[in-house]
């Protein structure tokens, strides 16, 4: 089976996922992720409703934003995700959603901090929100990168979230404990507040995580 048939089944099969985890409604949010060995990424069309993409539709661009393979037009976000895989040589996928726990925190721009082990073993600490900017801009790009700085999530504000990662699963998986985070985040402050993790431990967390966590020979 050929490498780009694959990789863009991978990216329909995310979108269903995204919709039945309720990370998303409707046709919001993007998919992307990089082909491997080649400078190109691989990203969902705009607008288009996740649970009636096929392969084709999932367009193919090179690293400026040139269409190399594909006839759909591709989400408005491609300079978004292509300013974070050109800051980000460790990212190979990414997930952008329109959760509503998430985007209750960036909407009121406040970062989810770094209280929760799950979070920060997978994201590397808090999760913050980036200088507002325009869905589909450049500027939306240049923002995004610098809140993302360290970290696999960020809020975009007045907007939604957004989770990196080693590959399309863990990118998702991302997506799913900030949202998780940012749900307990709220629930917590009802109950008078967050105690946060110290640096040390946060830092020992996500290294146990990147190093050892889980079945490795
Ligand atoms: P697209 O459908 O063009 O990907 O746009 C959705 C979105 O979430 C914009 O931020
Ligand atoms: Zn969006």
């Amino acid at each position: 089976m050929n490498q780009l048939l694959e990789i863009r089944k991978k990216v329909v099969e995310k979108g269903i996922e995204m919709l039945a985890t309720n990370l998303t409604v409707g046709t919001w949010g993007n998919i992307s992720c990089r082909v491997p060995d080649q400078d190109y990424v691989a990203i969902t069309p705009s607008g288009m409703s996740y649970d009636t993409l096929v392969p084709d539709d999932i367009v193919v661009l090179d690293l400026r934003g040139n269409i190399v393979n594909g006839t759909r037009k591709p989400s408005i976000e491609v300079p978004l995700h292509l300013a974070i895989y050109i800051a980000r040589e460790d990212v190979h996928a990414i997930v952008h959603t329109h959760s509503a726990y998430a985007t209750a925190m960036a909407v009121s721009r406040k970062d989810i901090p770094g209280a929760v082990e799950d979070l920060v073993q997978i994201v590397g600490g808090n999760v913050r929100v980036n200088e507002y900017a325009l869905p589909g801009t450049e500027q939306l790009g240049i923002n995004t990168v610098k809140a993302l700085q360290g970290r696999n999530a960020v809020l975009l504000a007045n907007h939604g979230m957004l989770g990196v990662g080693r590959d399309l699963e863990e990118a998702l998986r991302v997506c799913l404990i900030v949202e998780k985070s940012a749900q307990i985040t709220l629930f917590a402050q009802l109950m008078g507040g967050v105690v946060e993790l110290s640096q040390n431990d946060i830092d020992g967390m996500r290294n146990f995580y990147l190093g050892g966590y889980g079945q490795r020979k």
